[in-house]
């Protein structure tokens, strides 16, 4: 019998992230016959997400509730997660390329002195091995890559591997595992929230970004208005967050956040290759900029060439009506 394949489910809250079922897709893809094994680290209050998991592909799932593991820490999660590795003997570990999954996966793959290939946007198969293509120099190319033997760790990109559609009748059995995470170094004593507005960027399907075209925080607002009715996040350009129009938190690019939804909007953004970097993978790219020649266009499906101000409130209209 082929070994499982452990996927690591996030929450954000009590909510699982997308990413959570999206790594069970990617674990199917690695193996359709393993057996998918997903781990739920927290607090309390695991069985709703474990049965989520479970309708999203995994057969089994492993909780493990302790005080310790309220908020994540590399240690506590790292004790928990080498006590599950070393008794189901996984053939992979797979996880989200998210803050925790790019701060953990590397810690564990290291004391396991295994490998890791991190930022997997897709899984090939070729003479019956898998294969993970990864984006490299900031988007510009892929590479593929596979390990040579022994047990495994990947990351992926949030919203690049398709979930499984879930099926409410699937049924699969979830073990409480009792670990105790102790003799931790360090401890989170307070996490203080930001006020965030509207849809988390990361796992949005739609962003609207602006740049130093916008001209001004009240300028934004418009961006805010696209974006609620099309139901997605607003992100911005380093130019736009550099001028105080918009936090640095909406940053997209090199230095920002990497985001691959289905439909990004560029408003006033020139295209510079820092901001490329994080938004060039997205399905759908619509540039909106009063400069035909700007690099955005390069890099754009659909691109209105046009004063943003006449050009966004129109199109926030029309979209409005239909
Ligand atoms: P500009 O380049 O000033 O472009 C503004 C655009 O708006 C122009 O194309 C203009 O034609 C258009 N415009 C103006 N008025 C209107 C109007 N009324 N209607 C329509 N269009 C209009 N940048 C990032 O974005 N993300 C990063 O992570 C990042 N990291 C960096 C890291 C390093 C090490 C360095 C050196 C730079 C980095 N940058 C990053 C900065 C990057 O090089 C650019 O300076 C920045 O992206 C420019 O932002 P922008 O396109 O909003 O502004």
């Amino acid at each position: 019998m082929s070994k499982p394949i452990l996927v690591i489910g996030e929450l954000a809250g009590q909510e699982l992230r997308n990413v959570s079922f999206e790594a069970i897709a990617a674990a199917k893809q690695i193996n359709v016959d393993a057996e998918i094994v997903a781990v739920l680290l927290g607090e309390g209050a695991l069985e709703v997400s474990a049965q989520t998991m479970i309708q999203h592909g995994a057969d089994r799932v492993i909780t493990v509730e302790h005080a310790n593991l309220e908020n994540y820490t590399s240690e506590g999660y790292g004790q928990a997660l080498l006590k599950i590795i070393e008794e189901e003997d996984p053939y992979g570990v797979v996880m989200g390329h998210t803050a925790i999954g790019k701060d953990l996966t590397p810690k564990i793959a290291a004391r396991l002195d295994t490998g890791l290939i991190s930022d997997v946007v897709s899984i090939e198969k070729e003479d019956n091995q898998e294969v993970f293509v990864r984006p490299i120099y900031s988007g510009k190319a892929f590479e593929k890559k596979t390990f040579k033997k022994g047990l495994t760790f990947i990351t992926i990109r949030p919203n690049n591997i398709a979930m499984l559609e879930r099926d409410e009748s699937r049924t699969g059995a979830v073990e409480a595992k009792d670990i105790d995470i102790k003799n931790l170094r360090t401890m989170v004593k307070e996490i203080i929230r930001k006020q965030a507005e509207g849809v988390d960027m990361s796992e949005a399907n739609v962003i609207i970004a602006g740049g130093r075209g916008v001209k001004s925080a009240d300028g934004f607002k418009q961006l805010y208005e696209l974006a609620e009715v099309l139901g997605g996040a607003v992100g911005a350009s380093r130019g736009a967050c550099d001028a105080e129009y918009c936090d640095y938190s909406l940053q997209i690019g090199q230095t920002g956040k990497v985001v691959t939804p289905d439909l990004y909007i560029a408003i006033g953004i020139s295209g510079a290759i820092q901001h490329l970097a994080g938004m060039s993978n997205s399905k759908v790219i619509v540039a909106i900029n009063k400069d035909p020649e700007a690099n955005i266009f390069n890099v754009a499906d659909y691109g209105i060439v046009g004063d943003l101000f006449d050009v966004v409130p129109k199109l926030t209209e029309q979209l409005k009506v239909e």
